[in-house]
Parts: C-alpha cells; structure tokens; sequence
C-alpha cells in the first residue's frame, strides 16, 4: 500500500501541473462520471495530503482519493503529443493545458465538501511529512494503549501516514522492540521515533522511494540539501517506485537474513494482517 510520502508526493505533483489552471474532468471508465461533470471546467486550487488522504480543492468542492492497496494516480506532461486513449480501468482523467492525469483502482473516489474534509482530517492523528503538527495526542493514545508499538504506528488515527515499511524500518532504527506496550514506551522514545519519521518520510517524498539505511540516509539528505534532488523529483510520474537508490533495507522483506547492527537473524510474524519485520535480539524494550 502507498505510505504518507506517496500520497505528499502525488499532491505536490498534482500542483505543479494542474494549480490555478482550468482542467478538464472526465471519467473513461464511467463509475465516477456524474461527479466528473461537477469538476470539468473549474480551477484546480490546491491539492494535499493528510497522510494517505489525498484532498483536491477543484472549485467549490474536494476530490478526495485514498488510493488503497493498488490504486495509482500517474500525472504525465503532454509533450506536445496528442492526449493518448485510456488504457484499462481510468476512473478520473484530468486534464490541463500541459499535464494530464489518470486515477486507477482507487479505494475511495469521492467529492466532499469543505466541512467533511476537515471531519475526515479531525479523525487522523499528526503527520510527519506536514508542518508544525502536534504529537502530544498520538503520545496520549500510545500511552492509553496495550497495543505494541509496532501496531499503533500503522493505525492512521495514532500517526497518519506511516505503513508497513516505514513502520518496520523506523522500529529497528530506533532499536525498539515492536512489542512494547504502548502504556510502556518511554515518551522519549516515542520522540525519537517521531523524530525519525520526520527525517525519513521528507526523503520518501522526494525520491519517491522508501530510504532508511544510513548510507542512503545520508546520500539523500545531502542530495536534498543542495538542491540536486529537485530535478529526479520532477522527473517521476508517480507510476512505479522511484529507483534512484538500491532498494536495501534493514529489516523489511529480509526475514532469516542477518540483522546489519547484531548480525542474529531477522524474523517476521503477522500483526493485524501484515508482516512485521523484526531483529529479536537487539531491538528492545524502552
Ligand atoms: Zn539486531
């Protein structure tokens, strides 16, 4: 499933193409043409994401898409070409003067107004990819909680934003045992892993990539810094997983394979229907 900084870096590409153009809305696939017609012809004011929420402002009303497990929203320039045919399923092509975009098996396609799109925002906890967000609520549920960690971290109403990957990688990072009741984690802790979150979801974000080995960390980081990130940004469409790093991770998907701080073997074990990825030996509680 597409994480937080999928859905920031959908916004942020949706923006670049479409905001305060006057676009063209159509449904090729015909399940969301009614509300097509409200947006066809209106300016695209402003589009955002809350976690894995996306929101576009289009006129007087919010086209809210959560993309779920295999929904994709692929935003292209036109080149000068011709608007190609839909190929497949498009639920939502909007087009403007230079860009054009297709919306594919979302799992929630919908408009709403102002006021259900701040209901739907209320029911999210922080997120780390938006600024000057309040993390004191999400520490009161985690110490309200008998929940491990591992798993509050994927409810959206806790940290809105984070899944599978972010969620297993930021654990081991961090060095805590996804097992930790929340009422037992340390405030400190759960700083720490805010924290981390805020400094890897940006990476995510610009890459179009899930980095969280330190070696990449750093390369990304400094990329981002000086600006060279800027062009690779541009250049992703938002089809497929953006590849300007080897796609490595600590724990993720390396079930029996040696942890890279202890060396003991990762483990993995179902939690709320997804696998979690883990080092037993030196991830612990605190
Ligand atoms: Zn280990």
């Amino acid at each position: 499933m597409p994480e937080g900084h999928t859905i920031h870096a959908l916004a942020d590409r949706l923006e670049r193409a479409f905001r305060s153009h006057r676009i063209e809305a159509m449904s090729p696939q015909g399940r969301f043409a009614a509300d097509a017609e409200h947006l066809d012809g209106q300016v695209l004011e402003r589009a955002q994401a809350w976690g894995k929420h996306l929101f576009v402002e289009i006129g007087a009303v919010t086209l809210h898409v959560h993309l779920g497990l295999i929904g994709q929203f692929a935003v292209k320039p036109l080149g000068g070409m011709p608007l190609p045919s839909p190929v497949g399923a498009v639920r939502l092509r909007l087009v403007g003067p230079e860009h054009w975009a297709d919306l594919r098996g979302p799992m929630i396609c919908t408009l709403v107004d102002r006021a259900r799109q701040r209901e739907i925002i209320s029911t999210l906890g922080p997120d780390p990819l938006r600024r000057a967000q309040r993390t004191e609520a999400a520490m009161a549920r985690i110490t309200k909680s008998r929940k491990g960690i591992g798993e509050l971290l994927m409810d959206q109403s806790v940290v809105a934003g984070v899944g599978n990957v972010y969620r297993c990688e930021v654990l081991h990072r961090i060095a805590v045992d996804p097992f930790t009741p929340g009422r037992e984690l340390d405030p400190t802790t759960w700083q720490q892993i805010w924290q981390d979150l805020v400094l890897l979801m940006p990476l995510g974000r610009t890459f179009s990539q899930i980095i969280t080995m330190p070696d990449q960390v750093a390369a990304a980081s400094r990329a981002r810094r000086s600006g060279r990130s800027r062009e690779i940004t541009r250049r992703l469409t938002g089809e497929r997983l953006g590849d300007t790093f080897e796609r490595r991770f600590l724990v993720y998907k390396r079930t029996g394979e040696a942890c890279p701080r202890c060396g003991a073997p990762v483990r993995d074990t179902q939690v709320s229907g997804r696998t979690l990825y883990w080092c037993p030996a030196c991830q612990v509680r605190h």
